[in-house]
């Protein structure tokens, strides 16, 4: 019989009663893995009022207390990390290593939040006035909901609950219908590490779930990580129902190519982080700037990128995994046709691959453009896929003013020996993440993932110091205590303290 994929309420794997399924699929091979339902009204209904119920008592625990569940669930986790690499890499597609790596980074964030009593701690300044001191308190909020893209069924969902949690509040997730294996096992390892029940909430579903955690008068906030599209809405609904909203958005990641640029770590940063997961990152480098001449370059490029593979999980020779649906893999495909349309040369054309003993799967090889111009789809699309577009320009300047004109600014990174031009690139671009010979700067979580400009809506960031903003509230206290008699002390009538 088919595996039902559980929904998670108020502590307890329940099954949905709802019609409407969609298939859970291994996207290298289309085996059935299982059947996602789309949570009923009442279902969502019922996991809400389980995690404001969780709310009311789990505010009041001791933040220590708190923070040692998570450091329970880190250990749990840990224990976990190559099972849980495995059921990633079946759900998604991704490499074996590739999937550990996806979970090793969402544990980073777990240690983060286990370090709550020390995140959470707020401002004293003693005699503000005569016998006054000020201090500060941060206090969860309530209820936050978290709706989650495919591409990092682990990472992102453990960038939002655990931190959240930590903070005092209660959570409920809407992962990806598309792979949600991943995020119900994190839930009953979370479980076993003695999470009390409704502190954690998982329901499936698409656009009618969300909106109805949208128009909740009881979910407080809500974090986004998916397309611009999708994020736009949930940015606009969510902050009109009054709710704190972050929303982490598409993006089209630019890395600009000195001429000193050292070869090697050049050509292999550009391969795997344009190939590396089918381009499925949200910092995938999808534009190569060369600055000077793109023909010292590009020849070899080709020849490194046409010698990477996608196969399977577990095939030890592949480079990555096949794209998430048939769908999706359709539209890398037209893109890839319409670059060609439109006039770009296409030195690799990753559309025929074919992978042994695997035909069904949603291969696309490595894609390499040349000649792309700003005008074409190529450029303007996220492609999310295996595809990298170059493009030559005369002087670093040039390189900046057209990454600076583009509507997102999720990641960038810049390649050069030369610290002089390293720092005018990070100092002058408008890109919250920047690389300097580094990729895919995704930042640990001791810092925020900090996207700027259509990359993100809202204020503060996810994970990090700016993360235990967004679910928290600052309540500052002015207090005097008097010692001894007051007897003759007269009314203040003025705004000063006194
Ligand atoms: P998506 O926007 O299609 O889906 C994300 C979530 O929104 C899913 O849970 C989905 O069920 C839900 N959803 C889909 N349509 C909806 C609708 N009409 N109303 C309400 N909810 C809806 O994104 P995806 O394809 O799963 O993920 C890929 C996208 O995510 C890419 O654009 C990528 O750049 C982006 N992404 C961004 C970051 C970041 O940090 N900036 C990280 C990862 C992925």
């Amino acid at each position: 019989m088919t595996h039902q994929v559980p929904l998670f309420i108020n502590g307890a794997f329940v099954q949905s009663s709802s019609t409407e399924k969609l298939p859970v699929t291994n996207p290298a091979n289309q085996e059935l893995l299982g059947e996602v339902p789309f949570a009923t009204h009442d279902e969502v209904e019922i996991a809400i009022v389980a995690a404001k119920q969780a709310f009311m008592i789990w505010k009041d625990v001791p933040v220590s207390e708190r923070a040692r569940l998570m450091m329970r669930y880190c250990y749990l986790l840990k224990e976990h990390h190559d099972e849980l690499g495995e059921l990633l890499a079946r759900d998604t597609g991704k490499t074996f290593e590739d999937a550990k790596g996806e979970v090793w980074r969402g544990i980073e964030v777990v240690e983060q939040a286990a370090n709550a009593p020390s995140s959470m701690m707020g401002e004293t300044v003693e005699n503000v006035a005569d016998g006054i001191d000020t201090y500060s308190y941060i206090q969860p909020i309530g209820v936050y909901a978290g709706i989650t893209p495919f591409n990092f069924p682990a990472m992102i969902p453990l960038w939002m609950y655990p931190l959240a949690i930590a903070c005092g509040n209660t959570f409920v997730l809407k992962p990806s219908e598309q792979d949600p294996l991943t995020p119900v096992r994190l839930a009953e390892l979370f479980l076993e590490a003695g999470a009390p029940k409704g502190l954690l909430n998982i329901v499936h579903g698409g656009p009618q779930q969300v909106d109805q955690l949208l128009q909740h008068p009881d979910i407080k906030g809500v974090s986004f990580v998916g397309s611009t599209r999708v994020g736009e809405h949930i940015y606009t609904t969510g902050t009109a129902a009054g709710k704190r909203v972050q929303c982490m958005l598409g993006a089209k990641n630019h890395m600009v190519i000195m001429p000193d640029a050292d070869r090697n770590s050049t050509l292999n940063a550009l391969v795997g982080a344009s190939v590396g997961a089918a381009g499925q990152r949200c910092m995938a480098i999808s534009v190569a700037v060369f600055v000077g001449d793109p023909k010292v370059w590009i020849s070899e490029l080709a020849d490194r990128m046409a010698v990477v593979r996608p196969g399977a999980w577990d095939d030890a020779g592949a480079a990555y995994g096949p794209i998430i649906s048939k769908a999706a893999r359709e539209r890398v495909l037209d893109l890839i046709a319409r670059g060609k349309e439109e006039g770009a040369t296409c030195l690799l054309d990753g559309s025929d691959v074919v992978v042994d003993g695997l035909p069904d799967g949603n291969w696309v090889g490595p894609t390499l453009f040349a000649d792309v111009t700003t005008d074409m789809s190529i450029y303007k699309e996220e492609i999310f896929g295996p595809v990298l577009c170059c493009i030559g320009v005369e002087t670093l300047d040039e390189a900046i003013e057209l990454i600076n004109k583009l509507e997102v600014g999720n990641g960038t990174s810049i390649f050069t020996q030369s610290g002089g031009a390293a720092r005018k690139y990070q100092h002058e671009i408008l890109v919250g993440q920047v690389g300097i010979n580094v990729p895919i700067p995704v930042p640990l979580p001791m810092f925020s993932f900090t996207g700027w400009r259509g990359s993100f809506r809202g204020d503060v960031h996810a994970y990090g110091k700016q993360a235990v903003r967004f679910y928290t509230e600052t309540k500052t206290i002015t207090a005097k205590w008097t010692h001894g008699d007051s007897t003759g002390k007269r009314p203040n009538m003025s705004i000063n303290l006194r």
